[in-house]
């Protein structure tokens, strides 16, 4: 399912065909759709940014509208009218969430619903169960996140748990009838999610023995939590010098432009990250200057568009001084006009990685515009 077109260890382009047939390339950068929808854009808008998959929240989907209710209707894709592919976490992050009061054991999780306020258990068994049910193509394991200031023991046995759901997420995949998945659909490729912290030793042992597992893709989680950005680029390495090339790697979270050029320096091949999402509707917009307040000089009665030669909806029909208008009269339209320009922003960067990998050497220190004038330059 999964092709690799160039590359192995270091920066990589591949295909990943998906279970629903769905085709995306990589790298791959995911908006975030934890409630299923994409804030503030539909699905149509999120089409034309380039965006190609989406990543969901498995445990409140199937809180709400209940797993049941999107079995019936055909699954997530069609439920929230989204043609791509469908990525869904199972939630476990929620765990370094204080709302959740999250209580862990080996045998299950239990959390408070942001619902109902009543406390749901769920298991490694119940997360692939629900993937299955929400028709989602890529299914992440219940993994155990320990928070930034987690002890070396607390990391150490999160780590092993995380190694044990995934042992049990496997078995319960393979034991699934056909049938389990709405309308036929086959069943979702299960990822692990790597752990240990920034302990290169712990990082190591979980990653080869989530391998030896034989999982269809590999998410490394558990950084960019708080720790030192050096820590994490360390541990990121760890893992995935330890991944099999043949597999998809996904550094959940990531989203700084920065720091996804790095990543794919580093073997990785699939992000995903509330980041431009977040910051247009906080007003936040992404230029080559960096991110850039719309509250700034440079946007009140500016005719040029946020970022000139972008291609997006809005840098093609709007100007820098309706944006500030728009936010400023508190009108709804601000965020859904910001939203579309940063998600393109991030598909314009992606973009622009695949091609350079695809032409010559791709390094982790190229600028973040430079990877944007090849991008703009192909347009
Ligand atoms: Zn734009």
């Amino acid at each position: 399912m999964f092709e690799l077109i160039k590359g192995d260890e270091g920066p990589r382009l591949g295909k990943l065909t998906l279970p629903s047939g769905t085709v995306v390339r990589t790298p791959l950068f995911m908006p975030v759709a934890t409630k299923l929808s994409v804030k503030a854009i539909d699905p149509i808008q999120l089409a034309l940014t380039g965006t190609e998959a989406i990543i969901t929240n498995g445990f409140l989907s199937h809180l709400e509208p209940g797993s049941a209710v999107l079995k019936d209707a055909g699954g997530i894709g069609r439920f929230m009218g989204w043609g791509g592919g469908v990525f869904s976490d199972s939630g476990g992050f929620q765990f370094i969430r204080k709302g959740f009061d999250a209580v862990v054991n080996d045998k299950e999780v239990r959390l408070r619903s942001p619902f109902s306020g009543e406390k749901v258990a769920i298991t490694p068994e119940s997360v692939v169960d629900f993937h299955c049910m929400h028709g989602v193509d890529v299914g992440m394991v219940l993994d155990h996140c320990p928070p930034f200031s987690s002890t070396a023991e607390q990391i150490m046995d999160s780590a092993r748990r995380t190694v044990l759901w995934a042992r049990r997420s496997m078995e319960r995949i393979r034991s699934l009838p056909e049938g389990t998945c709405p309308d036929g659909k086959e069943k979702p490729m299960i990822f692990g999610i790597t752990q240990g912290g920034t302990d290169p030793s712990q990082r190591s042992e979980c990653t080869s023995d989530l391998v030896r597992l034989g999982m269809d893709g590999y998410g490394i989680g558990g950084l960019s939590i708080g720790e030192d950005k050096e820590d994490t680029f360390r541990s990121l390495a760890a893992s995935t010098s330890l991944l099999p090339i043949d597999k998809p790697r996904y550094f959940m979270g990531v989203g700084e432009p920065s720091d996804l050029i790095r990543s794919v320096s580093l073997g990785v091949d699939i992000f995903d990250s509330v980041f431009p999402t977040r910051n247009a509707r906080h007003r936040s917009l992404f230029t080559r200057q960096g991110r850039e307040n719309v509250r700034g000089p440079a946007w009140k009665g500016n005719s040029l568009p946020i970022m000139e030669r972008c291609d997006c909806m809005t840098c093609k029909k709007f100007s820098r001084g309706y944006i500030h208008h728009l936010f400023k009269a508190e009108e709804p339209l601000a965020a859904t006009l910001s939203t579309i320009h940063n998600i393109r922003y991030m598909q314009l960067l992606i973009m622009g990685i695949r091609a350079m990998i695809s032409e010559g050497p791709f390094s982790g220190s190229t600028s973040v515009n430079d990877v944007l004038d090849v991008a703009l330059s192909e347009q």
